[in-house]
């Protein structure tokens, strides 16, 4: 059956995990009030004081925190640790102005690594294996997260980081890397430069590949599978909340992300109206942590797009599973008001005969009506076929993305390599409707 990294915590009966939710957040919001003014304000803005949370319930009565709240108390407002407890800081670069900052107290850290080590465990990864760590090291928490945890897991995990992906394919090979750890897009880009090398990545003893950072598709899944050779695995988190490390997939499912809720409380929210929504639909993702020492947050607005599931998992891990992303509901894109994610769009190219999942969505108004060109990669045997061939294909996805999303947009194939390639965060969309 499951390995687990903690199997009290990671089983828990719903009763005692709820209890046990129940009891940390109290804790929380009495720490968070004391010791952080933003809170102790927006408390008492709508008359709740900590003792007025009996049930979990009374957690929608608090108001929510956005990212906006983090930038207006940059650097340290939001902390509720005193600077000689904070061991770590990393921060989030915003899309615009400054960073967002988290810091983190001694026992934060061992949480995290904890969280990290049990993700890798519901992963498939063990003590043993050899964790090829790609995710960049730095003030982003994706290296340093991956990397304490798996060492807190036993294994050995070579500090690699992002970039040089030449010299990436050869350790992986030299030293034998059984796990791999980076954003999906940066693996097919790995097996990709492999290819050219004439090196058969597929043939390495990669068995586990753990992806995150940014949203991807079940299709997408299905490319990296067979092109890199192993079991891919979506793992979830955000620097704010703790770094990657808050939900992961299970080897024995794939199929809905666990929260490890002995730490944070999940809600799924109608991102305009603020309620709640059903178990099974989807909203926006916001989380409370309940054992943050450094910077708690109550009720944060992730902007992710998912729903939840308690239904029981064949892992036997209580905590419940969040979908994989669909987008974030920032990034989504209104074309003609068509509401549009740019994953969509991924899963239905990479159903493609032909062509590859590298594209761009470039967005544009002309005459007052809004443009969507989407530009993909063919691959080699495709290209060199004649352009009536090219041309059949292009309509082809365009009447598939019009019958799937209900938008009209213009398919440009371009030469196989020519998008550019990204190291972390591949960049999906051009939107010049804003220039
Ligand atoms: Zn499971």
């Amino acid at each position: 059956m499951a390995n687990y990294f903690n199997e009290e915590f990671e089983t828990l009966p719903r009763a005692a995990l709820e209890a046990l939710q129940l009891k940390r957040l109290q804790s929380t919001v009495a720490r968070v009030y004391a010791n952080v003014p933003f809170y102790k304000q927006s408390f008492d803005a709508v008359g709740i004081k900590p003792e007025d949370i009996k049930s979990l319930a009374d957690l929608q009565r608090l108001p929510f925190t956005t990212k906006q709240n983090m930038r207006d108390s940059y650097p340290y407002g939001l902390f509720a640790a005193s600077m000689d407890e904070i061991v770590r800081i990393h921060a989030s670069s915003g899309t615009t102005g400054k960073p967002t900052v988290v810091g983190y107290t001694q026992k934060d850290i061992e949480i995290w690594s904890e969280l990290m080590a049990r993700s890798f465990m519901a992963a498939g990864a063990h003590k043993g294996d050899i964790i090829h760590n790609a995710y960049g090291y730095g003030l982003f928490t994706g290296g340093l997260g991956a990397h304490y945890g798996a060492e807190k897991l036993g294994a050995s995990v070579i500090p690699i980081s992002g970039g040089n992906t030449k010299r990436q394919i050869m350790i992986m090979q030299d030293f034998g890397s059984t796990v791999l750890t980076c954003t999906p897009s940066y693996s097919l880009y790995l097996a990709e430069e492999a290819a050219a090398e004439g090196v058969d990545i597929k043939s390495s003893k990669l068995r586990v590949g753990i992806f995150g950072a940014e949203p991807w598709s079940e299709a997408m899944r299905g490319e990296i599978e067979a092109n890199l050779g192993l079991d891919a695995i979506d793992i979830y988190g955000l620097s704010e909340i703790m770094g990657p490390g808050v939900a992961i997939e299970c080897i024995e499912e794939k199929h809905g992300l666990h929260i490890w809720e002995d730490h944070f409380l999940p809600e799924i929210i109608n991102p305009e109206t603020g309620q709640l929504v059903a178990e099974g639909e989807k909203g926006e993702l916001v989380i409370t942590t309940i054992t943050k020492q450094g910077i708690p947050l109550i009720r944060y607005r992730t902007r992710d797009i998912t729903s939840i599931s308690y239904a029981p998992c064949a892992c036997g891990r209580s905590h419940g599973r969040i979908a994989r992303m669909s987008g974030r509901s920032d990034d989504m894109l209104i074309i003609r008001g068509v509401n549009v994610f740019p994953s969509q769009i991924e899963s239905i190219l990479v159903r493609v005969e032909g062509v590859e999942p590298h594209y761009l969505l470039i967005v544009d108004r002309k005459d007052n009506l809004d443009t969507l060109e989407v530009q993909v990669e063919v691959n080699e045997g495709i290209f060199s076929d004649e352009i009536k061939v090219l041309q059949t294909l292009s309509r082809q996805i365009e009447k598939e993305i019009k019958d799937m999303l209900g938008v009209t947009c213009t398919v440009k194939l371009v030469e196989p390599k020519t998008i550019q390639r990204s190291e972390g965060k591949a960049q999906r969309v051009k939107d010049n409707r804003k220039l």
